[in-house]
């Protein structure tokens, strides 16, 4: 493991929730509650700090963090890797993308939300230069408060059928490979979790476009 923020999270995940229960040369998974799973991928990313940590899809009505990928069940995966409760073939899934210890942190609180069924908090994405590069002086332009629009988790039934209606590959690429739901207008500018305002789009398209907004 060359990337420190995993060997970081493996320890706080080791402290917190326990020994893994499961060991791959891809994966370490986590049984938090009987039907709850936790898996940190420790192959990668290779390129960029950061940890790659799945969960279950949370109940309707629980927001969805901003750094989190979300994963329609119907996309299939490699089995092996993702035996954990909750993360089965055919479940929708979270990916949470944590790039700081303090989004770390934020996400072990969300963690232990979701085990105690309780409403899950936000997960603060830190704005470092390194994700999100400035080419303009900021300190020139006006403050504008900014939005806060909660992130809500897409019911099973819209998600179902986005699926369908874009065929069950990325809309920009054509792609059938990691595909996640992507909201047209983003939460965060109004959006929301209707049918019209989403769209399947693959990994490598979805993290482009969060970098042109
Ligand atoms: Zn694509």
């Amino acid at each position: 493991m060359k990337n420190i923020l995993i060997t970081k999270a493996v320890d706080v995940f080791n402290k917190e929730f326990g020994g893994h229960s499961r060991k791959t040369v891809k994966v370490l998974a986590w049984e938090i509650r009987h039907d709850l799973g936790s898996v940190i991928q420790i192959d990668q990313p290779n390129r960029e700090q950061g940890v790659y940590i799945w969960l279950p899809y949370p109940p309707d009505g629980q927001s969805i963090p901003e750094i989190a990928l979300e994963y329609p069940g119907e996309a299939g995966r490699h089995s092996n890797t993702y035996a954990s409760p909750g993360l089965g073939r055919g479940l929708p899934a979270l990916k949470l993308f944590v790039h700081s210890e303090t989004e770390l942190n934020d996400s072990i609180a969300f963690i232990k939300a979701f085990r105690d069924y309780l409403p899950l908090p936000e997960i603060k994405q830190e704005n470092t230069e390194s994700s999100f590069p400035s080419l303009v002086d900021q300190s020139q332009m006006p403050i504008i408060e900014a939005r806060v629009e909660r992130r809500e988790a897409i019911p099973r039934l819209i998600q179902r059928e986005v699926w369908q209606r874009d065929g069950g590959h990325c809309v920009e690429c054509g792609t059938k490979e990691k595909l996640c739901f992507d909201h047209i207008v983003p939460f965060s500018r109004g959006g929301n979790n209707t049918i019209r305002n989403l769209q399947l789009l693959c990994e490598r398209c979805n993290l482009s476009k969060g970098n042109r907004i």
